[in-house]
């Protein structure tokens, strides 16, 4: 018998962004790990959807060739708001950064248009 093996420790903690707790075992993982929706860790990956106004529709680009790819439903930084993945469309940029959904139809690129910084997403 072998002692001090170390259990492997799951991070019950820390919210992965793009995340959510399974809602069939409620992160648990399921019986031995045995959950069909999340493959046993616990976390469904979640896929990116349109907002319900029209600058949150993915595929909608605004005045600043900013291009919204839609949300994860992840909090954003500003009151009951979520983020949205945002790529900027600027020829030679491309970047991609997480904006408010409020934020989305005036937001400037944070790398070649002197935008606020971007948030998780
Ligand atoms: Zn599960
Ligand atoms: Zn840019």
């Amino acid at each position: 018998m072998r002692f001090g093996s170390v259990k492997r420790s799951v991070p019950v903690s820390s919210h992965r962004t793009g995340y959510a707790i399974c809602n069939t075992c409620n992160g648990d993982g399921g019986i031995n790990g045995g959950c069909w929706k999340c493959g046993g860790s616990g976390w469904m990956y979640m896929m990116f959807k349109s907002g319900g106004t029209k600058t949150t529709q993915i595929g909608y680009i605004n005045r600043n060739n900013q291009k919204n790819h839609g949300t994860r439903g992840v909090a954003g930084n500003d009151h009951g708001q979520v983020s949205y993945k945002l790529e900027c469309l600027q020829s030679g940029c491309g970047a991609i950064y997480g904006a408010n959904g409020t934020d989305v139809f005036q937001r400037k690129c944070p790398k070649c248009q002197g935008g606020l910084p971007g948030i998780g997403y």
